[in-house]
């Protein structure tokens, strides 16, 4: 799904989210293992001010264990904690859990101390759409919670969704928008399927895809697609076309007369990419 965002939209969703930072006692963010800057909202820090946070980087059995390490590093060095996580195939649910209570062990030792039960921890998941938002509630929940309007602007009635006894999750996510200005950036998105191909031409975003590849993943080119000569100076357009062409001819994506289909190759690449068909591959590595 693809929201056309709008200073307006920006403006009624960063409302939205913080309307509903007084009833939370964390905000757990949720970016994009492959792209974390990139699918990171500009405006995180001023939005949720200053509420405990937990990173998640999501889709990370899509993602090169080696540049996520990078990255849970790079977080470190902000002073916030990110966990890897795999909201479809992994169980995710426990570490959450366990992190979140760490995150506010201050607050929950302070409840004790007075003889209060501690309270369940309560948060709320905010992210840009795609992310996983969606699919980590209901993992969290335990079952499928009925789909919201995924748009800025559509609300409904606030609901709480029991994780165990510990925890309280807003069943509604707030929705962020990417930081789309730079090229880059929607690159990287529209590489990993969060923005949809009528943006950006598949052909543009192969391209890029297909470069990085060639500077940071050649063997999983060459294992994938047995594309013989990767070329040696990887800023050489045209060397990175002919890999795509190369990559064309032995898929059959060729017209008639015999020249390759280049968009029918880029979207080939692309799927198979987003599938995790060349093995686990990020797309941005921290500075
Ligand atoms: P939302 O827009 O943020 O709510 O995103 P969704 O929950 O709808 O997820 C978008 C797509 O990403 C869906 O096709 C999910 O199945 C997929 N997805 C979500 N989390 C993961 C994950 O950890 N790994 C993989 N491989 N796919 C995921």
């Amino acid at each position: 799904m693809t929201i056309q965002w709008f200073p307006g939209h920006m403006t009624r969703a960063r409302r939205q989210i913080q309307e509903k930072l007084k009833l939370i006692d964390m905000a757990i963010e949720l970016l994009d293992a492959r792209v974390p800057l990139s699918s990171r909202n500009p405006m995180i820090d001023e939005i949720l001010m200053n509420k405990p946070r937990l990173v998640l980087l999501n889709k990370s059995d899509l993602a090169d264990p080696e540049a996520t390490k990078a990255w849970i590093a790079y977080f470190a060095e902000q002073g916030l904690r990110a966990l890897p996580i795999d909201a479809v195939g992994g169980n995710p649910v426990k570490e959450i859990m366990n992190r979140s209570k760490e995150l506010l062990a201050d607050k929950i030792e302070a409840q004790i101390r007075k003889g209060m039960n501690p309270r369940a921890i309560r948060a709320l998941i905010v992210g840009i759409p795609n992310v996983g938002k969606s699919t980590l509630i209901n993992r969290m929940a335990g079952r499928k919670i009925a789909a919201t309007g995924d748009r800025p602007g559509v609300t409904k009635g606030q609901q709480w969704i029991k994780v165990g006894t510990e925890m309280e999750l807003l069943d509604t996510p707030g929705i962020l928008w990417p930081k789309f200005e730079d090229q880059q950036v929607g690159l990287r998105l529209a590489a990993t399927g969060a923005i949809k191909e009528e943006i950006l031409h598949p052909e543009e975003i192969a391209f890029f895809a297909v470069r990085y590849m060639a500077v940071h993943y050649a063997d999983a080119l060459q294992e994938r697609y047995g594309v013989e000569e990767l070329p040696q100076d990887t800023e050489d357009a045209n060397a990175i076309v002919e890999v795509m062409e190369a990559i064309g001819r032995k898929r059959g994506a060729i017209v008639s007369g015999g020249r390759v289909d280049l968009e029918k190759a880029s979207l080939l690449i692309l799927r198979e990419l987003r599938a995790g068909k060349l093995g686990r591959i990020s797309l941005e590595l921290p500075e």
